[in-house]
């Protein structure tokens, strides 16, 4: 029981429910059989990755197949591990369909080298008094949220800078749109214990938001309580490698999973695309009235977003962000994508492409 295991994720055995898996995984996994296994990606290091397994973690590649095809598994996926102890092998040759995934750029690719995480349940969107707090940058982040498939949980940090904690919530997110905030100070602790409905055994959990809100902080104060190291791992391929890389998912306390990584701290607003309509779904709504199918809701004819504006019926302020948020989305997606130069022309181009790309992603997804 002294293995000295040193690579990126905590050394565990544990079933596959506490892992994260459910029902659809088991469905989709029923056409293996024979010398197979399932386990989920800890981490991923050049061309070999940590999975966990019921019966530890192991250290496996790809298949060559997959790496024609560039299907790389990422932090949080479902993989099939094809063993073969003769060979001393481990192999990971599919990759179980994704409940949720963020990825760079806009377009949500699946199977390709963009996956920052896989299988996320729960958002946390962390922003803190008195730094950048307000509306809009959350509804950046909500967009990001619900472009990942994941639901999100607005976190108001650093209560403890404020004089009326209790107040912060008001005008961070409407009251009306159904989504969770809560508020706490990572640093004292305080409010902590109001997180823990979101952490509940074998759900997988991120947090995003802007520098300097307090993410770290968070993260270690939540895996402090949770360092927990465990021994005997076993190594299919029997090697007992040892590795540098950074761990990337972890085991809470509690039985919740925690995804960090450097992609999903810098996450930006490029990976939301398909979040513009669930953010204003409002507006969304609305625009199904307009005369163009690509209206812009900038002064078209038969506008049906303006006419709610005129009657009163939509705030002249929330199509304002929208628009914000939309011009943002394809800048940021371009940045990403090609680069600025050709930015400002392709803009608009862009902006009436994204029905499109919403109900492709959602035909996807849902
Ligand atoms: P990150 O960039 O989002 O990961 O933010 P950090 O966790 O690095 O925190 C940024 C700064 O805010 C650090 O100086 C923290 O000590 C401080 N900080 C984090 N949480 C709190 C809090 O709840 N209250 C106060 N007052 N400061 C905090
Ligand atoms: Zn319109």
């Amino acid at each position: 029981m002294n293995d000295q295991y040193t690579g990126c994720g905590q050394p565990h055995s544990l079933p596959l429910q506490q892992l994260g898996w459910t029902d659809e995984h088991e469905d989709a996994y029923a056409k293996y059989d024979g010398p197979y296994r399932p386990g989920r990606v800890a981490c991923r290091q050049k061309t070999v990755w940590e999975v966990l397994t019921e019966d530890g973690q192991v250290t496996a590649g790809i298949s060559g197949a997959m790496r024609k095809l560039g299907r790389y598994p990422a932090v949080g996926d479902f993989v099939v591990l094809l063993v073969r102890p003769e060979a001393g092998t481990t192999m990971i040759v599919d990759i179980l369909p994704r409940k949720t995934l963020f990825s760079r750029g806009a377009s949500g690719r699946e199977g390709t080298d963009q996956v920052i995480a896989a299988n996320v349940d729960t958002v946390f969107i962390v922003t803190a008094a008195g730094h950048d707090l307000n509306a809009r940058r959350t509804e950046r982040y909500l967009a990001i949220a619900h472009a990942s498939g994941a639901r999100p949980v607005v976190i108001i940090n650093k209560a403890d800078l404020a004089e009326d904690p209790a107040s912060l919530a008001e005008g961070v997110v409407p009251a009306s749109s159904g989504i969770p905030v809560v508020t706490l100070s990572a640093l004292t602790g305080e409010g902590i214990d109001r997180i823990e409905p979101f952490l509940a055994p074998g759900k997988t959990i991120v947090l995003i938001g802007s520098s300097g809100v307090g993410k770290s902080t968070l993260i270690n104060r939540l895996l402090d309580r949770s360092v927990q190291e465990t021994g005997g791992i076993r190594d299919y391929d029997g090697k007992g490698r040892h590795t540098t890389t950074v761990r990337q998912l972890f085991v809470l306390d509690g039985g919740a999973l925690m995804i960090d990584n450097p992609g999903l701290r810098e996450v930006g607003i490029g990976t939301a695309v398909a979040g513009l309509s669930d953010t204003f779904p409002d507006i969304q709504e609305l625009a199904a009235g307009c005369r163009f199918a690509d209206c812009r809701h900038e002064g078209e004819p038969g506008c049906a977003v303006r006419e709610a504006v005129e009657r009163g019926d939509l705030s002249p302020a929330r199509l304002e962000n929208y628009h914000r948020l939309a011009r943002e989305l394809v800048f940021e997606q371009e940045k990403a994508e090609i680069g600025l130069v050709r930015s400002e022309r392709k803009r608009w181009k862009q902006i009436s492409g994204y029905a499109k790309q919403v109900k492709e992603h959602r035909d996807r997804w849902e």
